[in-house]
């Protein structure tokens, strides 16, 4: 993976020392090959007899404001409730069954390494491996 050569935080502008993932002041996440997703399912699938698979919940979700289109990240605490977008301030229900919400993806926090991880939907019920330490993860198959 193409690591973060050092420099200033493309958001918050704070000097950032080489290989972090995150930005220590806005958490930007700076490691672009893990902006589509930060977990795969591996191509060798452990038994879960000898590797500890961990089950993790979504921490939140990446949300599609349906006022202005543009992504939102909100944390699972809302779920359900009116929420107000930070862009256009257009309010609108997180109603994550609703078939016209477009939840981009969910997030949460690896059990093994403590990155914050980005999944798309698509890894909803699978078991997967986190892209920056292998760990092995479970995710389950309904966001809720
Ligand atoms: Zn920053
Ligand atoms: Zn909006
Ligand atoms: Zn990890």
């Amino acid at each position: 993976m193409p690591a973060w050569p050092g420099g200033p935080c493309p958001k918050c502008g704070e000097y950032m020392p080489e290989h972090l993932i995150h930005c220590r002041t806005c958490r930007e996440l700076l490691n672009e090959d893990l902006k589509q997703d930060s977990v795969e399912i591996p191509s060798f699938i452990p038994m879960q007899e000898i590797e500890s698979m961990i089950e993790v919940h979504a921490t939140g979700f990446h949300v599609e404001c349906p006022n202005c289109n543009r992504e939102l990240r909100i944390s699972r605490k809302y779920a359900g409730q009116r929420v107000k977008c930070k862009f256009c301030r257009g309010q609108f229900r997180l109603n994550l069954s609703e078939k016209s919400l477009n939840v981009h993806a969910f997030f949460a926090q690896c059990p093994h390494c403590d990155e914050e991880l980005r999944a798309s939907r698509k890894y909803l019920g699978a078991k997967v491996a986190c892209k920056i330490c292998g760990g092995k993860i479970h995710f389950p198959a309904v966001l809720n």
